[in-house]
């Protein structure tokens, strides 16, 4: 098994991880980003980005791209595919053991990111990959001049629901308010999408089907009316739940399980840094992502030089 030790181990390659290895790299501390897989993250799975500044229009996995050029600019070392079995944060030095190598590391700067909630009703897993999906970019082709149904009202619900109409004859908005949760401007596009039609104050009870989704069942929840809608597809963007299994308790983590951190991204364990959507944030975008990255980076390289302080004092 390989052993590698780095002043900084980042966790997670996505917007926030690339950006905290180029201030770690440019701060002149030896520095790894490893990834459970490939680098860029959740944008990799986007199809554009409107709101990073000074990019009008961008497709999110070439800004990814150049955030890994960058970072390899300031000399750091990426591992992909790192499956992690153990990891230590408490411990001087903190140890992450994967499937292939040993790190250890001064300081851990935790990027892992989230993943998109499952609703948690019959038929969601039965049927995933068989008419379930939770990312409209890699499966929305499938659903050329069919019907389906987006579940949730946020932000990535009404901008994907948008983005199905490419494809899909008809695409529902199931939401379990009387109001949508996503930004105004998203909202009123979907408005005005003659394809996307609106089913408020409505939760999923079932999703049917035989070998692939048929429909679903449905609950109005001022009425109790319960209906069945004819659908090919449904796609669930109901939120997130960040990505902490491999050290979930290591550090103080809110109700939901985001790593709660202070205004320099440090966690309750000295030496350790939560950045991006991992941790408790009131907004997830790549902008704060990468935001979270820099400030995270520039105070680990602050703990590294306080260290190094202290280790010439003896
Ligand atoms: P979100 O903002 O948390 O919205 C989740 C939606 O799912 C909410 O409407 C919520 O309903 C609904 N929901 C949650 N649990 C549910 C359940 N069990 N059953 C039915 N519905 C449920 O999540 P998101 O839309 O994925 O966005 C995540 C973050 O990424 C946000 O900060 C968002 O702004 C950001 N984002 C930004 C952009 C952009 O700016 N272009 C694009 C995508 C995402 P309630 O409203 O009733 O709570």
């Amino acid at each position: 098994m390989k052993e590698y030790r780095f002043d900084t181990v980042i966790l997670g390659g996505g917007p926030a991880g690339m950006s905290a290895g180029i201030y770690a790299g440019r701060g002149a501390v030896s520095t790894a980003i490893i990834d459970i897989s490939m680098f860029g993250g959740q944008p990799s799975n986007y199809l554009e980005l409107e709101n990073y500044p000074g990019y009008l229009e961008t497709d999110a996995f070439g800004l990814t791209e150049k955030f890994e050029e960058h970072a390899d600019k300031f000399g750091v070392r990426k591992f992909p595919a790192q499956e992690i079995e153990k990891i230590d944060l408490v411990g001087v030095p903190k140890v992450i053991l994967t499937k292939e190598a040993r790190f250890e590391a001064k300081t851990v700067i935790i990027a892992t990111g989230a993943h998109a909630k499952k609703l948690g009703v019959p038929g969601e897993n039965e049927f995933s990959g068989r008419g379930v999906s939770y990312c409209a970019v890699c499966d929305g082709a499938f659903y050329k001049d069919k019907v389906v149904a987006v579940i949730g009202g946020g932000n990535s619900a009404v901008e994907e629901a948008a983005y199905l109409t490419r494809f899909a004859s008809k695409v529902y908005i199931v939401h379990r308010r009387g109001e949508l949760r996503a930004d105004k401007i998203l909202q009123s596009r979907a408005f005005g999408n003659d394809k996307i039609e609106f089913i408020m104050d409505t939760v999923v009870k079932e999703i049917t089907g035989s070998n692939l989704v048929e429909g679903i069942t449905l609950e109005n929840i001022k009425t109790g009316a319960v209906t069945n809608l004819a659908v090919d597809g449904v796609f669930m963007y109901i939120g997130f739940t960040p990505n902490v299994d491999s050290f979930n308790g290591q550090v103080e983590q809110d109700v939901n399980g985001f790593i709660v951190t202070d205004t320099t991204m440090k966690t309750s364990v000295d030496g350790v840094f939560a950045v991006g959507d991992v941790r408790t944030t009131p907004l997830r975008q790549v902008i704060t992502a990468v935001s979270d990255g820099a400030v995270g980076a520039v105070h680990a390289v602050k703990y590294l030089e306080a260290l190094h302080d202290v280790a010439q004092a003896v």
